[in-house]
């Protein structure tokens, strides 16, 4: 187990996250990351170890904007190492996951990405999914994803932001827990509900194969058939 947060508000986003982060650390992990956008630019920054060393990390280093995501990490594919932590970003900066699970036909996908032309940075199964979702896209940042999560097989709970929608985070899941929350404002989306409902005025479980789409204080939920 390991967690993902992600949130759109008006605040910093790299505090919420690592509170976020801070609250699913009983799920046990082994490195950590966040990603921030601002003005669609993303910017990551990932440890290995402990969440005191990634706070460390953005003390020195702050990510400023107010959409991001997080993770803790729980390797199964590929070290621990600060290379092998999430966020991973697409080829070309533009889409950046975190993943939560194991996408078990990752073999394939990355052969086939890599016929493409793309290449990979770290060992994990997590890095196709970025790059899926820039090889789909083709101005529609919900129907990549939903034509990416198509294609994997296994388990995983995803958030994403992407600078082609500077004003959401996307979410979607398969047999993997992920809760999502929003506030006067603000939407969340998280591993599991206590790591939100501090901020968030409501929250839910989003059913199974469902895409979110979360802007400020508002949540868009959308099944397989879209
Ligand atoms: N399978 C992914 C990895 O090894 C994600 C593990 C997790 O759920 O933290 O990076």
């Amino acid at each position: 187990m390991c967690g993902i947060v992600g949130y759109i508000g008006a605040q910093q986003a790299q505090d919420i996250l690592l509170d976020g982060l801070s609250r699913l650390e009983y799920r046990g992990y082994d490195s950590a990351g966040i990603a921030v956008m601002d003005s669609g630019i993303i910017r990551l920054s990932k440890a290995k170890g402990r969440l005191a060393n990634l706070a460390a990390r953005v003390a020195s280093n702050p990510l400023p904007g107010t959409i991001g995501i997080g993770h803790t990490r729980w390797a199964t594919h590929g070290k621990a190492t600060d290379l092998n932590a999430h966020p991973f970003l697409s080829a070309d900066g533009m889409f950046a996951v975190a993943h939560n699970g194991i996408i078990e036909n990752y073999t394939g996908l990355k052969a086939f990405l890599s016929e493409k032309g793309f290449s990979f940075v770290s060992d994990t199964d997590s890095e196709v999914v970025p790059m899926l979702l820039e090889y789909f896209y083709d101005g529609d940042v919900l129907k990549a994803i939903r034509r990416a999560v198509s294609e994997l097989e296994g388990a995983f709970s995803l958030a994403i932001i992407t600078s082609h929608a500077p004003d959401c985070v996307f979410a979607a899941r398969k047999d993997s827990s992920l809760a999502i929350g929003f506030g006067k404002g603000c939407s969340f989306v998280s591993s599991d509900i206590p790591a939100i409902s501090g901020f968030a005025e409501q929250c839910c479980i989003p059913d199974e194969n469902s895409v979110a789409v979360l802007r400020k204080g508002e949540i868009k939920l959308f099944d397989r058939q879209g």
